[in-house]
């Protein structure tokens, strides 16, 4: 009897929404793959470059499969894999930024499925990009922190980060799952002495047609408006020029992305 060969699990980023910005290793991967194993945030634009021969299933933990355990989508994984099937597990942005990577691959390899990375392009990066900000802009800052808001740990309460060392005056920060408590996020930067006047903007659906954005500064972040999720939000000051282009001419608010796709 011939043994079937244990089929490849690829650990695919899907980039931030526009499938435009999908690599091109990625969109060969699910025109080729068997099964496609996907989360919530990967929009139907991108699971449309899926071949005909694809299985595709949601596995996100919010629409998809509710109630599914990461030791669910382990297994449904490593059992596609056994059955000689090539795997694309497809997360949003990048798959090794709040992602759940590490613990897929702990999975993988302690089963001996063979596996790849291929990384994408993360929400912060694709936010930035859309607001036509560099967020190493060399005259305002020195480094940025990648950073979640909402940092839960099963069993244990939110977490709020360090922000005392995080939050510096020359790091921009680019904060993913940021909620909807600015109040208290302005408390925090506040208390870990940020200046006021510093910006800040939100980000939604960064890259999709569905993007909006609102700038801000420390000063105001309580006011800012709950835009739908998925959102991220921006602080530094390699906002400044944006922020200033923005409320100086409310048209080039409107970034190119969202009227490039709007035209469409
Ligand atoms: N691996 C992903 C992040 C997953 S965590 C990446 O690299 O981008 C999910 C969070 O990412 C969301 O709560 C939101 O903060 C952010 N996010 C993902 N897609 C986004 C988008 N298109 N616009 C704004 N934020 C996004």
């Amino acid at each position: 009897m011939t043994r079937t060969p244990t089929g490849t699990v690829h650990l695919v980023g899907a980039g931030p929404g526009d499938p435009e910005l999908l690599t091109v290793k990625a969109h060969r991967l699910l025109a080729q793959t068997d099964v496609v194993l996907h989360d919530d945030l990967v929009p139907a634009a991108i699971l449309a470059l899926a071949g005909p021969q694809a299985e595709v299933v949601n596995v996100g933990k919010r629409c998809g499969a509710k109630g599914i355990t990461q030791a669910e989508i382990d297994a449904r994984m490593i059992h596609s894999a056994h059955r000689g099937l090539d795997v694309v597990r497809l997360k949003s942005g990048d798959p090794g930024i709040f992602g759940r990577l590490a613990e897929e691959i702990d999975a993988l390899s302690a089963a001996a499925v063979p596996f790849e990375i291929v990384p994408g392009i993360t929400a912060g990066l694709g936010a930035a990009a859309s607001l036509g900000v560099s967020l190493t802009d060399r005259r305002t800052s020195a480094r940025i922190v990648v950073v979640t808001g909402y940092h839960a740990q099963k069993g244990r309460p939110r977490e709020t980060p360090d922000w005392k060392h995080l939050a510096q005056h020359d790091a921009t920060l680019v904060i993913y799952m940021p909620g909807h408590d600015f109040a208290s996020l302005q408390d925090e930067f506040l208390a870990a002495g940020l200046d006021a006047e510093i910006p800040a903007a939100i980000v939604s659906h960064a890259t999709t047609p569905q993007q909006r954005h609102e700038y801000t500064t420390i000063r105001d972040l309580d006011k800012l408006p709950r835009l739908a999720p998925p959102a991220i939000l921006i602080v530094g000051r390699v906002l400044e020029n944006a922020r200033r282009r923005g409320i100086e001419n409310p048209l080039l608010a409107l970034d190119e992305t969202s009227l490039i796709l709007s035209a469409r």
